[in-house]
């Protein structure tokens, strides 16, 4: 067995209702997991604070002074949880064999790393938890997320049902991901198209531990369709199936009209005429803003801007100084 290391990188934005119990938690399976030597003993937490506006990062630097497997990065601003993600992986990759995301509002069972870290001990590379029940959900959460399964999977974009942000990533298969230099971040699209072995592991989803969700609808749906236009170009196929089908129609009317201008009744066009300009007005600003959609994800990955930046961050000096002893 090689040395290891877990890192557990936990994103949090306005979190200080749940980040004692969080850490509480979180600590007690890293330590258990280290007396039973299935990780390595400088295997640390890692907060990331994604910009909060309340006391979250004065209380992960307190337990970082208090504990020594506490660590964490602060942003210089709100960058997204996708990001903040991303920035903990990057930082953790360095000095980790395997890397553990997860929410930081316990709402996807923590006892599910026990089993993520048997499977990476087995070979796997990519362990994604997946939650067997939506029962906390809501009936809209629940029968949208099971329609945008369904859309995704027509448009050819590989998504593994249930699984959000809480899996667990090999070394290699963690610099593998961040090998995809997207800023239009979809994780959970881009991690099946790594490729390795992976596996899931099932846990059941519960309410969130305290405090609300930080992602209201608004940013829910930018998210799902965030996910669409980074990952599928069949939006364009689409208007393009809906440009031929309009223009048979147009075809269809043309000879419509010639036969009604022979037999003489011109004028009561006007209704037919009112639906078209209405219909195809309609039809073709739908298309432009699709593609000028699609120009916008151009424009943001052009600028090549830094996904995020850091303020500071203690995991380095904590890792370091542990490879000196
Ligand atoms: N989060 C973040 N930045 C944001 C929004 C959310 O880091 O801008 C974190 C948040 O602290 C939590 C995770 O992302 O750890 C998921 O958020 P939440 O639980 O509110 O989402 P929900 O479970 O309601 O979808
Ligand atoms: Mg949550």
């Amino acid at each position: 067995m090689g040395e290891n290391v877990l890192t557990i990188v936990v994103p949090c934005y306005n979190e200080e209702e749940v980040l004692p119990e969080t850490t509480k938690e979180l600590g007690q399976i890293l330590n258990d997991l280290i007396d039973k030597k299935k990780i390595a003993p400088n295997s640390k937490l890692l907060f990331v604070n994604d910009g909060s506006k309340d006391k979250t990062w004065k209380i992960i630097s307190s337990y970082s002074e208090k504990y020594d497997y506490v660590t964490g990065i602060k942003f210089t601003r709100n960058y997204g949880h996708q990001n903040a993600l991303l920035a903990g992986m990057s930082l953790a990759v360095k000095y980790s064999d395997m890397i553990i995301t997860i929410d930081a509002d316990l709402q996807d069972d923590v006892n599910a790393i026990y089993k993520m870290v048997d499977k990476f001990i087995e070979g796997y590379d990519v362990v994604y938890g997946v939650r067997n029940s939506r029962d906390t959900d809501s009936f809209f959460k629940k029968h949208t997320a099971l329609m945008y399964y369904g859309l995704m999977k027509k448009m050819g974009v590989n998504l593994i049902p249930d699984s959000a942000d809480y899996r667990l990533l090999s070394k290699r298969a963690t610099e593998a991901l961040l090998g995809y230099k997207e800023r239009n971040l979809f994780l959970r699209g881009m991690v099946p198209l790594v490729g390795y072995k992976s596996t899931k592991v099932y846990y059941p989803r519960k309410e969130r531990y305290a405090g609300t969700s930080k992602y209201p609808l608004k940013k829910m749906i930018h998210f799902a369709l965030d996910g669409i236009t980074s990952f599928s170009i069949a939006p364009i196929h689409l208007i393009m199936s809906m440009g031929l089908i309009v223009m048979l129609i147009s075809i269809v009317l043309m000879i419509y009209t010639i036969v009604e201008k022979i037999e003489g009744h011109i004028v009561p066009g006007w209704t037919s005429l009112m639906i078209s300009i209405w219909f195809l007005g309609g039809v073709q600003l739908i298309s432009v803003s699709v593609i000028g959609e699609y120009i916008g994800k151009v424009f943001t990955e052009v600028k090549h801007r830094p996904r995020f930046n850091i303020e500071c961050e203690n995991y380095s000096k904590k890792m370091d100084k542990r490879l000196e002893d």
